[in-house]
């Protein structure tokens, strides 16, 4: 539901001002946000961190798969998708209570 909701999501000028410096300072401005959307990277910044992860992304909760791009929205799965190690997996965002990687 989260990634249907985001995918109909357009980026701000905010966020275009920001890769528009970005494009200026290059390495020198860091950009670094809570957002777990894509909006930066549309709107044409290259060098984003997100701080509680990408919605757009999945990873295995068992083994150290590294995160890839998933644009899929599960309706309610019966049974959650697994990875090939047999671990369940999840959005690669930061959920509440947990620490963010
Ligand atoms: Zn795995």
């Amino acid at each position: 539901m989260r990634r249907r909701v985001a995918s109909a999501v357009k980026p701000n000028p905010a966020h275009f001002a920001l890769a528009k410096l970005e494009d200026l300072l290059q390495d020198r401005l860091f950009v670094c946000t809570q957002n777990v959307d894509d909006l930066h990277e549309q709107a044409g910044s290259k060098r984003v961190v997100h701080m509680h992860g990408e919605l757009f992304k999945s990873r295995c909760d068992t083994c150290n798969r590294p995160p890839f791009r998933d644009t899929d929205s599960y309706a309610l799965p019966a049974e959650l998708p697994r990875c090939d190690c047999g671990g369940r997996i999840r959005p690669h965002i930061c959920w509440f209570g947990e620490v963010p990687v």
